[in-house]
Order: C-alpha cells, then sequence, then structure tokens
C-alpha cells in the first residue's frame, strides 16, 4: 500500500486533554476516528489490526471443533422477554420502539442462539452444538471514557456451547479456556484465568481473562508463583497472604498474594440448564425422554484488543505493534530517491509493506513511522546507495521499532530476517 493514497493519516493535530493512551495513539497513527465517546470507526490501518486479531482467534477456534455464523443485531422483544432479561438488562440494552413493535440493538446473544437451537437441534446425536461469530455489540456504557477498552458499540466474538452434559460442557468450557490463553499469548499478552462474580445462575464462579496493566479497571489478587487469580469483587484473599492453590501445585513452595489493575480480554460462563428450561430448548435422549440441553457462553473483545495493545505496547513516539497482529510487516521509506523498485519487490516476495512515497521532509516520514509502529522500517537514500558500491547488491537500511540500531543489508538478507522471524 503507498501510504500517499491511504485513507486516515496520521495526525499532528492537538487532542482532546481526556483522552485515554490508547485512543490518543490509535487516533493519531491513523487507525480510528472517534465519532462521539465510545464510538469508533476502524479506519483502513485499524481495520487490518482487527482483521489480524479475529482470524487469530478464528483459527482457534475452529481448532475446537466450532462453526462460524453469524447472526442479526436487531432482535425483536419477545425473545428477550422469554428470560426475563428485557426488564433486568434494560440498563445496558439499546431498546427502541418502531412502528408500534418493540426492539433491542444486540447487547449478547444467549437468547438468540437458543431460539435457534430449538429450531434446528431435536436429539442427542445433534449435540455438542459449538456456533460462533465477530460481530457488533451494543452497550449503554455508562463510563465509555477508555477509548476502544470501553465502547457503547464494540466488535466481539463470541462462542456458544449445548451439551447433553454437565461433564461434556465442563470439558469443553476447559478447552475453550486453554484456546484463550493460546490466543492472548499469540497476541504477546498474559492473561490470567480470573475467578469472577457473575455467576447468577450456578453457584460455580465464571472465568474472566485479565491482564495486568495501570490503566485497567478491575483489581485483581494473583500469586505471584502459581496461576491463581480472582477478581476483587469476590476475593478471598488480600494483598500478602499466602497463596491458598499453592500447597496443592507440584513445587512446594508457597507464593504471595499480590494485587494490580487489569482489564478484562475475555469471560466464559457456564449457565447449566437455567436459560434451556427458560426457552423451553429440549432434545431427546438415548432412551427419547426430553432433556435439558447445557449451556455456556464464551466472549472475545477484538476492539478492546486493540486498545490494550495500543495501551501496553507503546512509547513517547508511538505505538510498537507486536508483529503478528500489525497492520503491515515492513514500513518502507524513500529520501530523495523513490523506492518504488524495493516496493515491487516486496511485494512480490508477498511482505505486507506500507510504502511512504510522499513528498515530505525524512523527519516527517520517520515520525509517521514510528507513530504508526509497524515493526520493521526501510529507508532507501542517496547515502544508503552510496554505501552500495562495491557490496553485493543495493544496500538498504533495516530498523527495527523496538530498537535504535540501524544496520544495511542488502535485499536477500532483509527478505531472511523477515521471514525467519
Ligand atoms: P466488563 O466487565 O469489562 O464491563 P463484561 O463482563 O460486561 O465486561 P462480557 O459480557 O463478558 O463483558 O463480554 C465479553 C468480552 O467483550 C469482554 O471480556 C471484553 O473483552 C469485551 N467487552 C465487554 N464490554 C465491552 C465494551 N464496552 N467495549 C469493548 N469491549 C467490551
Ligand atoms: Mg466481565
Amino acid at each position: 500500500m503507498k501510504y500517499s493514497e491511504l485513507f486516515g493519516k496520521a495526525t499532528k493535530s492537538e487532542l482532546k486533554e481526556d483522552l485515554s493512551a490508547n485512543a490518543k495513539y490509535l487516533i493519531k497513527g491513523g487507525f480510528v476516528d472517534q465519532l462521539m465517546s465510545g464510538s469508533y470507526t476502524l479506519l483502513p490501518l485499524g481495520f487490518r489490526v482487527v482483521k489480524k486479531i479475529e482470524q487469530i482467534i478464528r483459527e482457534e477456534m475452529n481448532k475446537t471443533g466450532a462453526q462460524e455464523l453469524l447472526m442479526p443485531l436487531l432482535h425483536p422483544k419477545d425473545v428477550w422477554n422469554e428470560t426475563g432479561r428485557w426488564d433486568s438488562a434494560k440498563e445496558v440494552m439499546y431498546q427502541f420502539k418502531k412502528d408500534d413493535k418493540e426492539f433491542a440493538l444486540s447487547f449478547t446473544h444467549e437468547e438468540i442462539v437458543l431460539d435457534l437451537i430449538r429450531k434446528h437441534a431435536f436429539a442427542y446425536k445433534d449435540f455438542p452444538i459449538k456456533i460462533y461469530h465477530f460481530s457488533t455489540k451494543f452497550r449503554n456504557e455508562l463510563r465509555a471514557k477508555s477509548g476502544l477498552l470501553r465502547g457503547r458499540e464494540f466488535l466481539m466474538k463470541d462462542l456458544y456451547s449445548l451439551h447433553i452434559s454437565e461433564k461434556d460442557l465442563d470439558k469443553y468450557y476447559w478447552e475453550i479456556a486453554d484456546s484463550y490463553i493460546k490466543i492472548f499469548k499469540k497476541l504477546g499478552l498474559d492473561a490470567k484465568i480470573t475467578e469472577a462474580a457473575g455467576g447468577v445462575f450456578t453457584d460455580e464462579h465464571t472465568h474472566e481473562f485479565q491482564v495486568l496493566c495501570d490503566s485497567g479497571e478491575d483489581i485483581v489478587f494473583y500469586c505471584e508463583k502459581c496461576d491463581f487469580c480472582q477478581n476483587k469483587e469476590i476475593a478471598t484473599v488480600q494483598d500478602n497472604d499466602n497463596c491458598p492453590k499453592c500447597p496443592s501445585t507440584s513445587s512446594g513452595q508457597v507464593g504471595k498474594i499480590k494485587s494490580g489493575n487489569s482489564i478484562e480480554v475475555g469471560n466464559i460462563f457456564k449457565f447449566g440448564t437455567f436459560y434451556s428450561k427458560k426457552m423451553n430448548v429440549y432434545f431427546m435422549d438415548e432412551k427419547g425422554e426430553k432433556q435439558l440441553p447445557y449451556f455456556a457462553s464464551y466472549g472475545i473483545g477484538l476492539t478492546r484488543l486493540m486498545g490494550i495493545l495500543a495501551e501496553m505496547f507503546h512509547d513517547g513516539k508511538g505505538i510498537i505493534w507486536p508483529k503478528v497482529v500489525a497492520p503491515f510487516r515492513v514500513h518502507l521509506i524513500s529520501i530523495g530517491k523513490n523506492a518504488d523498485e524495493l516496493y515491487e519487490k516486496l511485494k512480490k516476495d508477498e511482505v505486507e509493506v506500507l510504502y511512504d512515497d510522499r513528498d515530505v521532509s525524512p523527519g516527517e516520514k520517520f515520525a509517521d513511522a514510528d507513530l504508526i509502529g509497524i515493526p520493521v522500517r526501510l529507508v532507501v537514500s542517496e547515502k544508503t546507495l552510496r554505501q552500495s558500491s562495491g557490496q553485493a547488491g543495493e544496500q538498504i537500511e533495516y530498523k527495527e521499532r523496538i530498537s535504535e540500531e540501524k544496520i544495511l543489508l542488502n535485499y536477500e538478507q532483509i527478505l531472511n530476517k523477515i521471514k525467519k522471524n
């Protein structure tokens, strides 16, 4: 992509003082545009990041046998009345009336999934069912002040699973917990599986995936040694306590409890048969008897993830994207001489490249490259060309966003480096 042609460029204009760090960097870098508090356009650069996050999640979900579909966002009141959530969730739901009919915009999809199941699954052989989609959620968030971390409209992956036994549900629930940890790890995030409140329909906890971050709105208590972690809302421990889980682990050492601010990136819930019963969803078991399926839902916020990456991985100059989600792999800058030939070569070798071909000062190009945060910067200039004489091939300046070191390499060396890591 030629930067001169990209819609939504880095901006130097002053932003509002009270914007959170992620919003500031994402707006300045040309990733998003704010329509109003809690509502953002994903500009082409930001859209590329979110699509990469989406693909990482999709691959892991598919590995568990889940199937992707797409459910509507405009919901009739009747379905929400079946579980009582039209009233109980009215604070968070955007509800409205049109021509005597009442509707809501999707804030989640449990009711919609169960309506679907009762029309498409009838016998034990139709289970387990594992379906998910990527779509917009609308929530009347009162504190939509944290940029992409808390939108009134945001992208979520929500997966729903139904099983003929609690045991089968449990097994899949922990399989998803594992794939969530893998997803977050791929994104460079160390998420803690955190016991949390919210299991209104079972005695069990729900599990949140929390990432420690100073600007996070949640507080978690975690063990410095093992994977024990509780949300402050339900915590049974406090700072400096001995970890209650360590004695049962193999190491024999007992860690201390610490606390920290954190952000929830994912959440998984077991509902048992509560919702199936409310919505009359049954299946015939092997004996021909009517049974209620066990139900669970699993969410990950895609736009929140983009926000967290910007919030956690930046320096004074801009964002530092992890390779796997960077909008491009290489940021190519030409100074004086054009770099069209190198640009074409990189594209031919399937390297995603953003080529700053604009007629602006080198300083501006470098500043924008740092702001945008693509992992590798390549520079072609009169200087690099002068240093090419006597070398094997034309020399190009190579610099990684995370480092200050600049080195001269030829094309093959650069390609090797990029393909290797
Ligand atoms: P929170 O506790 O942060 O308000 P939640 O518990 O209401 O979130 P869930 O209903 O579990 O969220 O949604 C699943 C995931 O969707 C969350 O883990 C989070 O990543 C994302 N998410 C939830 N609310 C928002 C929001 N307002 N803006 C962006 N992402 C969100
Ligand atoms: Mg939650």
